[in-house]
Protein backbone atom coordinates (compact mmCIF):
# COMPACT_ATOMS: atom_id res chain seq x y z
CA UNK A 1 0.00 0.00 0.00
CA UNK A 2 2.74 2.16 1.15
CA UNK A 3 4.45 1.34 -2.14
CA UNK A 4 1.35 2.19 -4.05
CA UNK A 5 1.30 5.61 -2.60
CA UNK A 6 4.49 6.57 -3.21
CA UNK A 7 4.08 6.04 -6.52
CA UNK A 8 1.29 7.34 -6.99
CA UNK A 9 2.81 10.17 -5.54
CA UNK A 10 5.54 10.62 -7.77
CA UNK A 11 3.30 9.98 -10.97
CA UNK A 12 1.24 12.84 -9.39
CA UNK A 13 4.07 15.29 -9.34
CA UNK A 14 5.60 13.89 -12.44
CA UNK A 15 2.29 15.04 -14.12
CA UNK A 16 2.77 18.01 -12.39
CA UNK A 17 6.05 18.72 -13.88
CA UNK A 18 4.67 18.19 -17.46
CA UNK A 19 1.58 20.46 -16.94
CA UNK A 20 4.17 23.07 -15.43
CA UNK A 21 6.67 23.14 -17.99
CA UNK A 22 3.81 22.84 -20.79
CA UNK A 23 2.63 25.83 -19.56
CA UNK A 24 6.20 27.19 -19.27
CA UNK A 25 6.74 26.38 -23.60
CA UNK A 26 2.94 28.09 -24.14
CA UNK A 27 4.22 31.30 -22.36
CA UNK A 28 7.51 30.97 -24.37
CA UNK A 29 5.56 30.72 -27.33
CA UNK A 30 3.33 33.33 -26.45
CA UNK A 31 6.07 35.93 -25.89
CA UNK A 32 8.10 34.53 -28.69
CA UNK A 33 4.94 36.08 -31.16
CA UNK A 34 4.83 39.16 -29.00
CA UNK A 35 8.29 39.40 -29.54
CA UNK A 36 8.20 39.04 -33.02
CA UNK A 37 5.01 41.29 -33.21
CA UNK A 38 6.50 44.11 -31.65
CA UNK A 39 9.97 43.96 -33.50
CA UNK A 40 7.33 44.22 -36.38
CA UNK A 41 5.39 47.10 -35.16
CA UNK A 42 9.67 48.73 -34.90
CA UNK A 43 10.43 47.90 -38.17
CA UNK A 44 7.12 49.76 -39.66
CA UNK A 45 7.87 52.56 -37.43
CA UNK A 46 11.60 52.81 -38.43
CA UNK A 47 10.29 52.65 -42.61
CA UNK A 48 7.95 55.27 -41.70
CA UNK A 49 10.66 57.12 -40.06
CA UNK A 50 13.24 56.74 -43.19
CA UNK A 51 10.06 57.75 -45.40
CA UNK A 52 9.42 60.71 -44.35
CA UNK A 53 13.14 61.76 -43.68
CA UNK A 54 13.86 60.73 -47.28
CA UNK A 55 11.12 62.76 -47.87
CA UNK A 56 12.20 65.92 -46.29
CA UNK A 57 15.47 65.83 -47.67
CA UNK A 58 16.08 64.13 -51.00
CA UNK A 59 18.18 66.53 -52.42
CA UNK A 60 20.75 65.98 -49.98
CA UNK A 61 23.90 64.21 -51.15
CA UNK A 62 24.18 61.98 -48.50
CA UNK A 63 25.01 58.37 -49.71
CA UNK A 64 21.61 56.92 -48.16
CA UNK A 65 19.71 59.58 -49.89
CA UNK A 66 21.41 59.21 -53.42
CA UNK A 67 21.18 55.90 -53.34
CA UNK A 68 17.81 55.34 -52.54
CA UNK A 69 16.80 58.20 -55.13
CA UNK A 70 18.78 55.67 -57.54
CA UNK A 71 16.98 52.86 -56.53
CA UNK A 72 13.29 54.29 -57.04
CA UNK A 73 14.49 55.12 -60.47
CA UNK A 74 15.45 51.86 -61.30
CA UNK A 75 11.98 50.92 -60.01
CA UNK A 76 10.06 53.41 -62.15
CA UNK A 77 11.84 52.25 -64.94
CA UNK A 78 10.74 48.73 -64.53
CA UNK A 79 7.50 49.30 -63.68
CA UNK A 80 7.21 51.34 -66.72
CA UNK A 81 8.71 48.50 -68.83
CA UNK A 82 6.49 45.31 -67.18
CA UNK A 83 2.92 47.58 -68.35
CA UNK A 84 4.69 48.13 -71.30
CA UNK A 85 5.48 44.37 -71.15
CA UNK A 86 1.68 43.84 -70.22
CA UNK A 87 0.53 45.91 -73.36
CA UNK A 88 -0.50 49.05 -71.32
CA UNK A 89 1.25 52.59 -69.83
CA UNK A 90 1.42 52.69 -65.99
CA UNK A 91 -0.67 55.51 -64.08
CA UNK A 92 1.23 58.09 -62.80
CA UNK A 93 -0.73 58.51 -59.57
CA UNK A 94 -1.49 54.91 -58.26
CA UNK A 95 0.81 52.74 -60.54
CA UNK A 96 -1.89 51.07 -62.29
CA UNK A 97 -1.68 49.48 -65.61
CA UNK A 98 -4.40 51.26 -68.14
CA UNK A 99 -4.93 50.17 -71.90
CA UNK A 100 -2.47 52.93 -73.79
CA UNK A 101 -4.70 55.47 -74.75
CA UNK A 102 -6.66 55.62 -71.95
CA UNK A 103 -7.46 59.77 -71.11
CA UNK A 104 -8.21 58.49 -67.38
CA UNK A 105 -7.21 55.54 -65.00
CA UNK A 106 -9.53 53.38 -64.69
CA UNK A 107 -8.45 52.89 -61.09
CA UNK A 108 -8.02 56.09 -59.54
CA UNK A 109 -9.54 58.39 -62.22
CA UNK A 110 -6.54 60.41 -62.52
CA UNK A 111 -5.80 61.68 -65.98
CA UNK A 112 -3.02 60.03 -67.73
CA UNK A 113 -0.61 62.07 -69.31
CA UNK A 114 -0.27 63.53 -72.82
CA UNK A 115 2.79 61.52 -73.90
CA UNK A 116 0.30 58.32 -73.93
CA UNK A 117 -2.01 60.07 -76.58
CA UNK A 118 0.68 60.80 -78.64
CA UNK A 119 2.11 56.99 -78.12
CA UNK A 120 -1.91 55.83 -79.33
CA UNK A 121 -1.51 58.28 -82.32
CA UNK A 122 1.54 55.90 -83.17
CA UNK A 123 -0.21 52.95 -83.02
CA UNK A 124 -2.89 53.78 -85.19
CA UNK A 125 -0.14 54.51 -87.91
CA UNK A 126 1.28 51.38 -86.97
CA UNK A 127 -1.66 49.84 -87.40
CA UNK A 128 -2.44 51.07 -91.08
CA UNK A 129 1.37 50.09 -92.05
CA UNK A 130 0.41 46.48 -91.17
CA UNK A 131 -3.50 46.43 -93.19
CA UNK A 132 -0.92 47.70 -95.81
CA UNK A 133 1.29 44.95 -95.77
CA UNK A 134 -1.93 42.50 -95.46
CA UNK A 135 -3.47 44.12 -98.79
CA UNK A 136 0.11 43.37 -100.52
CA UNK A 137 0.07 39.38 -100.05
CA UNK A 138 3.80 38.75 -101.70
CA UNK A 139 4.82 41.53 -98.67
CA UNK A 140 2.91 39.57 -96.55
CA UNK A 141 4.34 36.21 -97.73
CA UNK A 142 7.67 37.57 -97.28
CA UNK A 143 7.51 38.74 -93.33
CA UNK A 144 6.02 35.54 -92.97
CA UNK A 145 9.18 34.12 -94.41
CA UNK A 146 11.67 36.59 -92.01
CA UNK A 147 9.42 35.41 -89.24
CA UNK A 148 10.91 31.80 -90.06
CA UNK A 149 14.53 32.54 -90.48
CA UNK A 150 14.29 34.53 -86.83
CA UNK A 151 12.66 31.91 -84.66
ZN1 LIG B 1 -4.39 55.54 -61.21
Amino acid sequence: MDFFSKLGDAVVSAGKEVTDRAKDMTDATRLQYEINQKKKEINEKYRALGKKYYSEHKDEKDDSIVGITAALEELHEMENQYADAKGGVRCDKCGAIVARGSAYCGKCGAKIGDIFEDEADAEVVDAEVVKAEVVDEEAFAEDDTEDETVD
